[in-house]
């Protein structure tokens, strides 16, 4: 079905950042490859980015933005990584579009735009959020003694964990209260007191350095909170749906992407004499999985449009997550299986999409969470 949410502009912008992912991040000399083995991005790519227009595109002109508030420019982002078969490095850079940026923009004063959204747009300054803790609540305490806050605790499964510059770590200022003590903390890198684990081991997504991070002591100056304190818990839960949206959004990608592969592969690949495409049971599952993929396509946009409009409602962006995510999972998993072997063979984008996906069905809220979310709001 053609969509028909972008225009001109879109386009040209899509080609533009197709043929910078082949020329920077795929290559021909194998360097996605290096860096999925070095479980880490280079630093500079993020500048490259920013200066070819891809970062931060929302920032506002007057700090080195495009000043473009137009979702549909971060979705191509998040596709055209899918497409490439790059997910992983995508993740790191829809991160820094799609879910840390809004809060920066949102909430930041105008001495902290200054200092932080010309970085952000150019790439120069990486940055992360930090929500999830290894034990189950909000541990990390941010005290406040004079003018600096003094964080404790500990957060993990950090994304970008360890290029960050800027992470933004959820905490309590009021331990005696649970939601309106929480609030939103900007540390910086170089942060005496702050420091990251190792990158972390993971199934998929090796290009991503993914981290576990340790507060003792840290000092934080008090102009580093974002928005007003308490609030916190307010900010994450208005910009979770625009993050679940565009995990949904990448997840859908992925099954195109992975379509596509399939569908070469199951033209060239000859079993008893015949390509294995034509066998009854190659068209139907293709056939299943062209319906899945198309059906989730088509809610995902409208969430898009949704979303730009300021009516995305977080059931909407619930839904979108925990539906496309589960057809990710079912999509790679038959495509793995029409590649046979091979499919289980890294060398081929089938196998790294494959366990790529797994975790999208965990972070940015699990889906049993996204249900929990649609429920209730089913007054249950
Ligand atoms: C690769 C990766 C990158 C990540 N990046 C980030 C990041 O950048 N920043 C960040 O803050 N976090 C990040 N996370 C963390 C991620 O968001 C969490 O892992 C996820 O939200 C689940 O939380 P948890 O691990 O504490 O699981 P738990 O909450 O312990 O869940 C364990 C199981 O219990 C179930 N469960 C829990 N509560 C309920 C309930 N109320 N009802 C029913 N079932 C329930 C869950 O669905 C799950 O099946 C990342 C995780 C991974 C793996």
């Amino acid at each position: 079905m053609r969509r028909t949410l972008f225009e001109d502009v879109h386009d040209d912008f899509r080609e533009s950042y197709r043929t910078f992912l082949e020329r920077e991040v795929v290559g021909d000399d194998g360097r996605y490859g290096e860096w999925e083995r070095a479980g880490i991005v280079p630093r500079e790519v993020f500048a490259l980015a920013g200066s070819g227009g891809f970062l931060g595109m929302a920032v506002p002109e007057r700090y080195g933005g495009a000043g473009v508030e137009d979702f549909r420019f971060n979705l191509i982002v998040g596709e055209e990584a899918q497409y490439a078969g790059v997910g992983s490095f995508g993740l790191g850079v829809t991160l820094q579009n799609d879910i840390c940026l809004p809060y920066f923009l949102s909430y930041c004063t105008e001495q902290q735009s200054e200092r932080w959204l010309g970085g952000i747009a150019s790439g120069e300054l990486i940055t992360a959020i930090a929500m999830t803790e290894p034990g189950i609540g909000s541990d990390t305490r941010a005290i406040r003694e004079g003018e600096h806050y003094v964080l404790n605790g500990t957060k993990t499964f950090i994304t970008n964990g360890v290029n960050a510059d800027l992470v933004i770590v959820a905490a309590k200022t009021d331990p005696a209260e649970r939601h309106r003590g929480i609030s939103l903390i900007v540390v910086e890198r170089g942060t005496e007191g702050f420091s990251r684990s190792r990158k972390l081991e993971k199934i998929g997504q090796h290009a991503q350095d993914t981290a576990e991070l340790s507060f003792a002591d840290a000092r934080v100056p008090v102009e580093n909170l974002l928005g007003e304190e308490g609030e916190g818990f307010r900010y994450l839960v208005s910009n979770l749906p625009q993050e679940r949206l565009s995990i949904a959004a990448s997840a859908v990608a992925a099954c195109e992407a992975a379509l596509v592969w399939t569908l070469d592969y199951v033209r060239e690949r000859h079993a008893f004499g015949q390509p294995i495409g034509s066998f009854q049971n190659s068209r139907f599952t293709l056939a299943e999985l062209r319906t899945e993929t198309d059906i989730a396509r088509a809610f995902v946009d409208r969430c898009a449009l949704a979303l730009d409009a300021g009516e995305l409602t977080p059931e909407d962006a619930a839904m979108a997550k925990w539906w496309c995510t589960e057809v990710q999972g079912r999509v790679l998993d038959r495509c793995v299986q029409l590649h046979g072997g091979y499919g289980y063979m890294l060398e081929y984008p089938i196998a790294r999409a494959f366990a790529d996906a797994r975790v999208t069905r965990i972070y940015g809220g699990t889906n049993e969470i996204m249900k929990e979310i649609i429920g209730r709001s089913l007054g249950l």
